[in-house]
């Protein structure tokens, strides 16, 4: 999304509110802002409000009146919990990792060289138990070749490369065919997946600018060729479709998530909505159907794994990676487990958070211990999942090895 957040906003018509209300109350709006927004709405006697806080508690059970915390913002808020309850630390996970959701984070450190980089991470993932990481290079041309330089004749079994989509050019005729002899050429070189291919309502290319008929979504004809020749090759295509559900509702007192998740809020833009984007998914499962299809972050599905289960039944050819969705099980630990077991051919495990020690070990929490009440990333906190030895090994390590086809 390229609208910068004022016009956003505006357009989403929480201007008042945004500025005033998440942003800062009276104290801290600046000068215009106080001068275009109107008085702040009294939400707590709001019979919505107090149904979507409260459900059938009604209320606080307290008489409410004004406090000493009137004036904490909602982005600062990170209570400290007086719960006292074991807390397990699992340096290392209980059987080796293929993290099959990763990104060229080397070269995004500053002030550290990336081979540097590199090395430090090839020893964090020798402690937390990483066998393999997969680097979704998004990338072709001669951005892949030097990912396959950099990975490759340095950790070659370290690493796995998955290339990208080209994206030049799309309304020429010969795109198709350029599309499919670039994923040749890449596989050549060692790809041996395609992604992560995203489509968050612009189109493959995300670009803001093309009008809807110009773009590329995933079920367009002119990609067939190119998801035939994955088939064919035998690699995996790994997919984003959508975002979290939250970012289509507005940026307001029911928005679900936390204000620094509001950079991805698409509340009133231009690009294809939540629903109809979910609408590709079974089209292009269907059409490809020896085409086997990751979509992440469980297929923005998380908040839903009833929906996301009839999918995976009726669709052979799709997987999950749980990647960036600690949030989604981690708050609902009883059925996510559950939907873990019962699909536990079907999902992989992924991070796509960077490469931080603590990073993988909050996972290896999350997903083997029974621990309560454990802080998250989101406003909720998590409950650990404790997954079976056999659940695990194939979320681990077993499903990536069947998939990834690395001979
Ligand atoms: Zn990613």
């Amino acid at each position: 999304m390229k609208k910068n957040r004022r016009d956003f906003l505006k357009n989403a018509g929480v201007l008042g509110f945004a500025a005033a209300g998440m942003g800062g109350l009276e104290g801290c709006a600046s000068k215009e802002a106080e001068n275009t927004v109107p008085a702040l709405k009294e939400w707590t006697s709001d019979p919505e409000w107090l149904k979507v806080k409260y459900g059938a508690w009604s209320g606080p059970g307290v008489p409410v009146g004004p406090g000493p915390m009137d004036d904490v913002l909602v982005k600062d808020y990170a209570p400290r919990s007086s719960v006292i309850a074991p807390e397990t630390f699992i340096p290392k996970a209980k059987f080796p990792v293929i993290d099959i959701h990763l990104h060229h984070y080397p070269g995004q450190v500053e002030g550290t060289r990336p081979k540097e980089a590199l090395a430090e991470w090839v020893k964090t993932m020798d402690e937390v138990g990483i066998e393999k990481s997969v680097i979704l290079t998004v990338a072709t041309g001669s951005q892949f070749d030097m990912m396959v330089d950099f990975y490759l004749n340095s950790h070659p079994d370290r690493f796995q490369l998955f290339c990208g989509i080209e994206k030049k050019d799309i309304d020429k005729p010969d795109f198709p065919e350029r599309a499919v002899k670039e994923l040749e050429r890449c596989y050549g070189l060692g790809a041996r997946g395609v992604g992560e291919v995203t489509d968050k309502g612009y189109g493959i290319t995300g670009d803001p600018r093309l009008a809807p008929n110009e773009r590329m979504h995933i079920d367009d004809v002119r990609l067939d060729p190119f998801w035939r020749k994955c088939a064919e090759l035998r690699i995996p295509v790994n997919l984003h479709l959508a975002d979290h559900p939250s970012s289509w509702q507005p940026p307001d007192v029911f928005q679900e998530r936390t204000p620094i998740f509001q950079q991805f809020n698409q509340f009133g833009s231009e690009g294809v909505p939540y629903d109809k984007l979910l609408e590709y998914l079974p089209r292009l499962l269907a059409k490809h159907r020896d085409t086997t299809f990751i979509a992440c972050h469980l297929a923005n599905l998380g908040n839903d794994l009833q929906r996301l289960g009839k999918l995976l039944d009726a669709h052979p050819n799709f997987f999950l990676d749980i990647s960036a969705r600690d949030y989604e099980v981690g708050r609902q630990p009883r059925a996510a487990a559950k939907f873990l077991a019962r699909y536990s051919d079907r999902v992989l495990f992924g991070t796509d958070m960077g490469m931080d020690k603590g990073m993988y070990q909050a996972w290896w929490r999350l997903l083997e211990s029974a621990d309560e009440h454990m802080p998250g990333r989101s406003w909720w906190r998590y409950y650990g999942l404790e997954l079976p030895e056999d659940v695990l090994l194939k979320l681990y390590r077993e499903n990536a090895l069947k998939l990834l086809n690395w001979s």
